[in-house]
């Protein structure tokens, strides 16, 4: 294994030294990005089903690189779990998106919640809770706002700490949601045992809903799955009315996707929610 990975680097191929580059040079500045706040949050709305209306968004953390542009979190967040900075940089996304959610609930919507993503590696953090905490005390928003979403894998290597850390999180009063449901080796012992209030089906099963009818099993029965146990749900990655459609007939609790909203800055996103009637 070693040999193998030490022949790796001894073979020059130019696109991989180019991306390791890459990555080298983004995770130098990323410590840096964050105190001169060139990581923002963008924010895609959540949709109920039943009222169509927004009763909440998901966090999505961006980069404004001065000289890269716009870096999406895919090539940032796994460099910053595995360097040791996701917690730091958790921490920053998570204090804008509560204050964020604490300004809307100024502006009178104050039914409305925030899903933030946690990185598996802070599942074993013992500052998670404490850094939870004490961003909701900072912002005065009531815990039950602040959901927290977790992947499906990350759930799933639960080994007893992992749960114990989620069951604080939940008692705090936190929400949370089991994130790309589907992806994973989930199993009903399992579902029992993560205090989740919400499964989030991944967006892979969600966009073949109108072509595949394996898919449009998977999806169905996890809605009603997820019911039986008192769970909501939430699809992720509705592109058109035909699959936003079919998730009505679904009774699928949430929907979230290019069709009902993309990923937007904050403002934007507060012109969308309903003005409210004057007093
Ligand atoms: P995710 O949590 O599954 O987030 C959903 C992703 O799907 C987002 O990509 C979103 O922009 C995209 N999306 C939403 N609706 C649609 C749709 O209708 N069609 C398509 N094709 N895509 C849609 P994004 O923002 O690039 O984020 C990618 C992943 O990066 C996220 O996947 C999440 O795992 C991770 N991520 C983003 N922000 C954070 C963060 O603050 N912390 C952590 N730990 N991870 C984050
Ligand atoms: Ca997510
Ligand atoms: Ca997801
Ligand atoms: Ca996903």
């Amino acid at each position: 294994r070693a040999a193998a990975e030490g022949r790796r680097w001894m073979t020059y191929d130019p696109a991989e030294l180019e991306d390791a580059e890459w990555k080298m040079s983004l995770l130098a500045r990323l410590d840096q990005a964050v105190e001169r706040d060139e990581i923002w949050v963008a924010y895609q709305p959540k949709i109920e089903m039943a009222s169509g209306r927004i009763i909440g968004a998901e966090a999505l953390a961006r980069w404004s690189h001065p000289e890269k542009g716009e870096v999406p979190p895919s090539q940032f967040i796994p460099a910053a779990e595995r360097s040791g900075r996701i917690e730091n940089l958790t921490a920053h996304i998570l204090d804008s998106a509560v204050g964020a959610t604490a300004s809307i609930h100024r502006a009178g919507h104050t039914d409305f919640s925030i899903a933030v993503n946690l990185s598996a590696r802070l599942l074993d953090s013992p500052a998670l809770l404490a850094m939870v905490s004490s961003t909701l005390a900072r912002h005065k928003l009531a815990p039950h706002h602040l959901i927290l979403e977790i992947t499906e894998t990350t759930a799933m290597a639960s080994q007893d700490g992992i749960v114990e850390t989620l069951e604080a999180l939940s008692a705090s009063g936190v929400r949370l949601s089991i994130d790309d449901y589907g992806t994973g080796f989930s199993t009903l012992d399992y579902l029992k045992r993560i205090p989740a209030d919400e499964i989030k089906i991944d967006r892979s099963f969600v966009s073949m809903l109108e072509k595949s009818q394996s898919d449009r099993i998977m999806v169905h029965s996890t809605i009603q799955l997820a019911h039986s146990l008192g769970r909501k749900t939430v699809a992720e990655g509705v592109e058109n009315g035909v699959v936003l459609n079919e998730l009505r007939l679904m009774q699928c609790d949430y929907v979230q996707g290019y069709y009902t909203g993309k990923p937007m800055k904050l403002p934007a996103l507060m012109e969308q929610l309903p003005q409210r009637e004057s007093e």
